[in-house]
């Protein structure tokens, strides 16, 4: 279901946009009916209020929580079932953050990351993504949402940016604290500026050579690391969020003094900041983490030359549910 059509069966049921927005304000906040002086139905139309309770049920169907795995770090990795029995991954996260996702599979194939193995299973509509922070808000308050979980929300912009609207109006989440990520796509470029709720942005840069990028992120769109990051600080310095530019360490490959340098040339006086985040391992895939150590040098070197980078751990890593491998192991069970 997308937010739209759900807007239309309230229209239809005699919703007027006031009426529709206390409805949607009380699903996306997961509030309780009575929790203002007066339950929200006194306010609503006889229509309407004969609608609601199917309209309701249709929404709590929408998702479900399917298994709960906790992490050492305060995270929780949620594997989440969707009304069609498919499966996608989202991760509570420490601070009250939620990482939610936009596809099921991802059709860019990175090959460092579980989901893109699988290809584009399904896209997930927008009221799917509502859902997924309701079933988290029902567990712990949610004031920031990254859309960064499995699939690339490029590829599914008309619902990851109903979500997003919805989510920074009736959804109560701060403009800035809704992040959208991306490998990066001109569409996005295109219309996010136009959006009346402007998200901030993460970029999954992960090497500053074009080749190696291609090989790493196979079916990416071909902006090279020097557009990407020139079209990604427009949008910064328009709206004011710094853009957070991903990396994923693979020893090897991306943690070698080579880089360094590219960074430099690349990200210098640029209105954002590097997340270096070593890889998490994931099974059947030949790629490792640097050691920490290596990491920090990294890290430290980039510091001493001003780019602000921060050295992170991916959420919930000890429960080794990378991104796609819970939903992964799920389905294999299922196939089995
Ligand atoms: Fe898709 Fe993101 Fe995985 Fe790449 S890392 S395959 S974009 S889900």
């Amino acid at each position: 279901m997308r937010i739209s059509d759900l807007r239309s069966r309230l229209h239809a049921a005699g919703a007027g946009p006031s009426h529709a927005f206390r409805v949607l304000r009380l699903w996306s906040q997961a509030l309780p009916q009575d929790s203002g002086k007066r339950r929200v139905e006194d306010f609503l139309p006889q229509a309407l209020r004969e609608a609601l309770p199917a309209i309701e049920a249709e929404l709590d169907g929408l998702a479900r929580v399917v298994s709960i795995h906790p992490g050492e770090d305060g995270s929780e990795r949620l594997l989440v079932g969707l009304a069609d029995g498919q499966m996608v991954e989202s991760v509570l996260l420490p601070r009250d953050g939620l990482c939610i996702s936009s596809q099921v599979g991802c059709a860019v194939g990175c090959l460092f990351c579980m989901t893109g193995q699988s290809g584009l299973v399904r896209q997930v509509g927008s009221a799917e993504m509502v859902a997924q922070v309701v079933l988290a808000r029902r567990r712990r308050p949610v004031k920031k949402v990254v859309f960064m979980g499995m699939g690339e929300p490029a590829h599914n912009l008309d619902n990851v940016l109903e979500a997003i609207d919805l989510l920074g109006t009736a959804g109560n989440v701060g403009h800035k604290n809704l992040v959208l990520s991306t490998v990066g796509d001109p569409r996005v470029f295109e219309r996010l500026p136009q959006q009346k709720v402007k998200p901030a942005l993460a970029l999954s840069l992960h090497t500053t050579k074009a080749e190696l990028r291609e090989r790493l992120l196979p079916r990416a769109p071909q902006m090279t690391p020097e557009e990407l990051v020139e079209r990604g600080d427009a949008y910064a310095r328009a709206t004011g969020y710094p853009i957070q530019y991903q990396w994923t360490l693979l020893e090897g490959v991306n943690d070698g003094d080579d880089e360094l340098d590219g960074i430099v040339r690349l990200l210098a006086g640029r209105y954002g900041v590097l997340n270096m985040i070593p890889f998490n391992k994931v099974e059947g895939l030949d790629f490792h983490r640097p050691s920490w150590e290596r990491a920090a040098s990294l890290a430290r070197s980039l510091h001493r030359r001003g780019i602000l980078t921060k050295l992170r751990h991916s959420a919930g890593q000890d429960v080794d549910g990378g991104c796609g491998q819970l939903r992964a192991r799920a389905v294999q069970r299922v196939d089995a």
